[in-house]
């Protein structure tokens, strides 16, 4: 690679140039470069040859291999890593046993910091190159992941939890301390190198109504703010929203209500909703971040993609680790096709890496950025074995289509495939073979 980022990324490169149908396995919207050239210069990508490009282009040569956008998670909690697979409890329960004990570290600068720095280490080894995520209440979880980030160079979407009720006393702020952090925290790090700031409810349970209405007025102040939140997960949840907000419709419709539907809102699940809460969001054009690992886990439910598609609500992809158990967008794509098809659906391969990549980053309004191999976006880029160990070597060579071995892949692979990591046309990781 040469000193100034620029190099010629030699593979078999696959994007979407637009939305792959639903159980369609052969697509106009899959691009499939095999043996071609992806030019990398000053970070972001510069087009792509089907010839060996001259002198002037480093070679980085992976011929036979993988070369796709960086993933999208657009849904993961930084500090949970210390909680994943944690045993025998739902949702409710899972917070308060597992989850706030380990949130409570992070007001220490001390451990918040390594912290996150491991954090995005462990994303990128996974293959994640962007994500939204969700740190703790703490002012010290949010400046540590932000700087993490930026040390990377990395795509994060984040923001302060809010939660001024139903939760440790260590882990309450107040609509005042929020409000008045929360502007800081803004001021520090929106629209700072690739970071963006959202307003970060953990979820309608721990907020006041005044809190919400006040994270609600940020984003009319606002409207380049993000905005990310739990939504249904849960039945005993969604009960004791019901029981908390009587005056709501819905649980969709408490953050309606408070200004928190918007088209840069985030809503983590969305499981137990209704068609009106469909088209409300579809309307919004908020996105749906789907948490297939974490919804089998938690023994949540089964998210009801097709619903979504029909009532046209954008559905991304996302780990919710420690719910979800594992980082590997590939392990979350694998478990979102069982999930549909215990529901008679079957979701391609198409479908699911679309909803990593392109989709999420449409949907987060970052297109432009993220998501494809296009000329102009920043060079997030990432190499995979397509095959790793026998069996899936075996099935990758008896495969007799594209979308035949791209499934056994979403299905088989996971972080130990991953090759080489680029965020921002920088080197960010690297197997040890
Ligand atoms: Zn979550």
């Amino acid at each position: 690679m040469a000193p100034d980022g620029r190099f010629a990324l030699h593979g078999d490169l696959l994007d979407f140039v637009s939305t792959p149908a639903w159980g369609s396995v052969d697509t106009p919207a899959v691009r499939f470069r095999p043996d071609h050239w992806l030019l990398v210069d000053g970070g972001r990508i510069a087009g792509v040859a089907a010839e060996a490009p001259g002198e002037g282009w480093p070679r980085v040569e992976h011929g036979g291999r993988l070369v796709l956008p960086g993933f999208v998670d657009s849904h993961v909690h930084s500090p949970q890593i210390d909680v994943i697979a944690s045993y025998g409890t739902e949702l409710l329960d899972w917070l308060t046993t597992h989850t706030f004990p380990a949130e409570v570290r992070h007001r220490e600068a001390a451990h918040a910091e390594p912290s996150a720095a491991h954090f995005l280490d462990a994303l990128v080894a996974h293959g994640t190159t962007a994500a939204v995520v969700v740190p703790t209440v703490h002012a010290t979880s949010v400046d540590a992941l932000f700087a993490a980030a930026e040390t990377r160079g990395m795509r994060i979407i984040a923001g302060k939890v809010l939660m001024d009720r139903n939760a440790p006393a260590d882990l309450v702020d107040s609509v005042e301390s929020a409000e008045r952090e929360t502007r800081e925290l803004k001021g520090r790090w929106h629209g700072r190198g690739r970071g963006a700031y959202a307003m970060t409810v953990r979820f309608a349970p721990t907020s006041t109504p005044a809190q919400l209405a006040m994270a609600g007025r940020f984003c009319r102040d606002d409207p380049s703010l993000y905005m990310q939140t739990h939504l249904a997960e849960n039945r005993a949840e969604v009960a004791w929203v019901k029981e908390l907000f009587p005056e709501a419709r819905s649980y969709l419709d408490v953050y309606a209500r408070a200004g928190l539907l918007h088209a840069k809102s985030v809503f983590a699940h969305g499981i137990w909703l209704d068609d009106a809460d469909r088209a409300a969001l579809a309307e919004a054009g908020a996105q749906i971040a789907h948490s297939p690992s974490s919804n089998l886990f938690l023994g949540s439910g089964l998210f009801g993609w097709r619903a979504a598609l029909d009532a046209g609500v954008h559905v991304s992809l996302a780990s919710d680790v420690g719910g979800g158990t594992s980082l590997s967008m590939l392990r979350n794509m694998a478990d979102a096709y069982k999930i549909q098809a215990l529901a008679g659906e079957r979701l391609t391969a198409w479908r699911a890496l679309h909803a990593a990549t392109r989709g999420a980053a449409e949907a987060l309004g970052l297109g432009a950025e993220i998501g494809t191999l296009e000329a102009g976006s920043v060079a997030d880029v990432c190499v995979w074995d397509e095959a790793v160990g026998s069996v899936a070597t075996r099935r990758a060579e008896v495969a007799r289509s594209l979308h035949e071995r791209m499934f056994a892949w979403m299905t088989l692979a996971d972080e130990r495939n991953l090759v080489q990591a680029f965020v921002a046309g920088r080197l960010r990781f690297e197997r040890d073979d």
